[in-house]
């Protein structure tokens, strides 16, 4: 099947896509990497009147520490991402992602910001913002303003992103001192959407958690952070108390129905998920044992 028939306006300055935005409203989609939008207008999923290419905005590409932050372009690729070695020093957590995201063709073409507000629930890099506590930058008409990832997802390829606002930036704190990362997702083969998956990234000082950011993916209508790590911050952590806290996941997620896998299936991953992420931030192999 092909697209609906639209017009097609090139961006020549985010000012500029700011002006189509506001002129074009809700029968306008902002086109970037083009990997979601392209597949959904073929299926006519969506049918927009108005395509804004921001695919040229070098303002949008590339990314910079400044300060305590890591802050990355909207329109920075995939492949990039996976070769920066900025991402690798100051965010290793959305290094080891990025792998799982697509193939490299995909990789080549999507950008961090269209997977970001594409918000599909199953992809892994809005978890990873979760997990990270990152900040997404949004500018509009009005102006710019930072949205935390725990606001910015609201459901179903849903955000918090208005209809005349663009995703410019993101802003990544940097891994401090003692900081640990975890990621992996169970999914059919390697490059699928996740059946489910788990971004973490935790503060460890004399073995104990001092922070302990656990955020899931593909497990309900949006990434989700996991309260259950309460229950292991700035204690010693035992078996029995990864299986309480294992216990207390069903809290927070929602899990849904699919050829893929069923809730119950989905939950018993989230609680595989949390004894191998705990077990291996701790590098305390036993502890993988708990019984789910
Ligand atoms: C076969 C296949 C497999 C895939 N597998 C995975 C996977 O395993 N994991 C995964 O996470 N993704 C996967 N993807 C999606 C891929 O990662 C996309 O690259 C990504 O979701 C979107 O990035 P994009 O730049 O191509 O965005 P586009 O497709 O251009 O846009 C996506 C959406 O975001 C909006 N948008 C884009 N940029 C902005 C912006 N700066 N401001 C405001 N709105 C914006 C668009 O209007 C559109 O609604 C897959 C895609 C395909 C085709």
């Amino acid at each position: 099947m092909k697209a609906s028939a639209f017009a097609y306006a090139r961006a020549t300055s985010v000012d500029n896509a700011l002006q189509l935005l506001v002129a074009h409203g809700q029968t306008a989609k902002v086109l970037a990497g083009g990997q979601s939008l392209m597949p959904a207008m073929n299926l006519r999923l969506i049918s927009p009147d108005v395509v804004i290419d921001i695919g040229g905005l070098i303002e949008l590409k590339g990314m910079a520490v400044r300060g305590d932050v890591l802050r990355i372009g909207a329109l920075t690729r995939h492949a990039d991402l996976l070769r920066s070695s900025e991402v690798a020093t100051h965010a290793p957590l959305l290094a080891e992602a990025i792998a799982h995201v697509a193939h490299p063709a995909i990789r080549n073409r999507g950008t961090i910001g269209g997977s970001l507000a594409h918000a599909d629930p199953a992809a892994e890099l809005p978890a990873c913002m979760l997990a990270l506590d990152a900040a997404i930058v949004a500018r509009g008409s009005r102006g710019e303003r930072r949205i935390s990832a725990a606001d910015f997802f609201t459901g179903i390829f849903e955000t918090a992103l208005a209809a005349d606002e663009l995703l410019v930036a993101i802003e990544v704190p940097i891994a401090q001192k003692n900081s640990a990362h975890f990621f992996h997702e169970f999914a059919r083969r390697h490059g699928d959407y996740a059946i489910a998956g788990l971004a973490a990234q935790a503060v460890v000082e004399g073995g104990r958690f001092t922070d302990l950011r656990l955020a899931y993916f593909a497990l309900g209508d949006r990434p989700v952070l996991a309260k259950a790590a309460g229950k292991l911050l700035n204690v010693i952590v035992t078996p029995a108390l990864v299986r309480q806290a294992s216990a207390t996941l069903a809290e927070g997620l929602d899990p849904h129905e699919d050829q893929q896998a069923s809730p119950a299936m989905r939950r018993h991953l989230a609680r595989v998920l949390l004894m191998r992420a705990v077990a291996a931030l701790l590098h305390r192999p036993e502890l993988a044992g708990a019984t789910p």
